[in-house]
């Protein structure tokens, strides 16, 4: 077999590549832990049920983009293409609907058949988080501010804006619906095909086109602020309210509807001018209907996923490669105390390797290769009197140094 390449919109992460990748998953990970939220991790196919029951029949991710198949039984399966559905069967699966609050984190890989490009894939990669259980318009201000830290905390908040919305209670966007329905029927003709059915099926999803011949339409559309209800009007205040007492910056943009049916109030996008039309980098909303659709009693829920893949992008500095510490016996009988000066310094938490081969030449270049920041030097004469050569590799600087200070020189 030759020229075997990865599959059409997935990747490998080698390099500084992953290392970019590890960076955010490690701060977004660290930075939900001091929110006090805990990381699950479900299956990576679900049945498929799970999605198309949640994110509604008419979504682009349900009508276009998923990768379901039955398997060898029989069962339809399909990729996850994102992780609430799948946090929120979890949730039920295992009986947790009764210990509530759960504050989730997760990441891991999704799958959506799209038309690749600089920031869109077909396998990419989520962190997100779900705060379940709350129904308050603090937990939708404390997700939004864990998503702002995290933001900052990868140094990419500065070229950020975070745009809200709400979509109101059932009765505001019952109101809001026929409004749409009126507006969109006298342009009927105009608008694209998929937005002539979403007309039918679900006009708020118009708003959420990309297509060129519906967006003038949507420029004049009616906005929800006039259809709210006394309650969700409220709510919405509270959310913008304590965004403010948690100094996360935002602007209001009555156009975001999410892609997805299960959201209800809050709506929200992290969005950069630095990625072009892969803009969004970070969303969510609350979807108090959920946990209901997947069997579990009425239960509010408020999250937000994020794309690994467009803020590796982003990371202004990659994080640098790591430089080892070089252990170099040199002569046979040396390398017996260089394998153990070996396992010391990485069981004291310094990173070492060995040179697999080669005389001290050699292996001084193979080091210099691994970017090594000193190199130890086990020789025979220094081994009886418990001693090696260290050597600075960015300085050249060497001195003998005994093996028993060696940890506290390398720290
Ligand atoms: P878009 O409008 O860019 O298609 P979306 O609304 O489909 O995004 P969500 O379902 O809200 O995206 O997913 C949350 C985040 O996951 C996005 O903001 C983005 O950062 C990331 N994401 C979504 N789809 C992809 C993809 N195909 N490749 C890489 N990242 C993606
Ligand atoms: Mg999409």
């Amino acid at each position: 077999m030759t020229d075997l390449q990865p599959v059409r919109g997935t990747r490998d992460l080698i390099g500084e590549e992953h290392r970019r990748f590890a960076h955010v998953v490690d701060t977004a990970r660290r930075t939900a832990a001091g929110y006090g939220f805990e990381e699950w991790a479900t299956p990576i196919f679900e049945d498929t049920r799970v999605f198309a029951r949640s994110l509604g029949d008419t979504s682009d991710v349900v009508t276009k983009e998923m990768y379901t198949f039955a398997d060898r039984g029989g069962d339809s399966v399909t990729l996850r293409p994102e992780n609430t559905a799948g946090i929120c069967r979890a949730l039920v699966s295992n009986g947790l609907t009764q210990s509530l609050p759960q504050k989730v984190f997760y990441a891991g890989p999704m799958f959506r058949y799209e038309r690749p490009q600089k920031g869109r894939y077909r396998q990419f990669h989520q962190i997100g988080a779900e705060l379940i259980g709350v129904a308050e318009p603090l937990a939708d201000a404390e997700v939004i501010a864990l998503g702002w830290d995290i933001l900052t905390a990868l140094g990419v908040a500065k070229d950020t804006v975070l745009e809200i919305n709400t979509l109101g209670d059932r009765e505001s966007r019952d109101a809001y619906r026929a409004a749409l329905v009126a507006h969109f029927t006298a342009h009927r003709e105009a608008l694209s095909e998929d937005s002539r059915t979403r007309l039918e099926r679900n006009p708020l999803r118009i708003l959420d086109s990309k297509d060129h011949a519906d967006k003038p339409f949507i420029a004049t559309a009616p906005t929800i602020g006039d259809h709210l209800t006394d309650s969700a009007r409220a709510f919405y205040d509270k959310v913008r309210e304590h965004l403010a007492r948690f100094a996360v910056p935002f602007v209001e943009n009555p156009r975001i509807v999410r892609g997805l049916d299960y959201y209800n109030h809050t709506a929200f996008e992290f969005v950069t001018t630095a990625l072009g039309a892969q803009g969004t980098m970070m969303a969510g909303g609350r979807y108090d209907g959920l946990v209901e659709e997947m069997g579990g009693p009425p239960t509010p829920g408020v999250g937000w996923a994020a794309g690994v893949e467009r803020l590796s992008l982003l990371l202004a500095e990659p994080p640098s490669a790591p430089q080892p510490v070089a252990v170099i016996p040199v002569g046979e009988a040396a390398e017996a105390v260089a394998l153990s000066v070996l396992q010391t310094l990485r069981h004291a938490g310094i990173r070492a390797e060995i040179g697999y081969r080669g005389n001290l030449k050699r292996r001084m270049e193979q080091a210099n290769k691994r970017r090594a920041r000193a190199a130890i030097i086990v020789g025979e004469a220094e081994v009886g009197r418990g001693v090696a050569q260290l050597k600075d590799l960015a300085s050249g600087e060497q001195s003998e140094v005994s093996l028993a200070e060696l940890v506290a020189r390398l720290t």
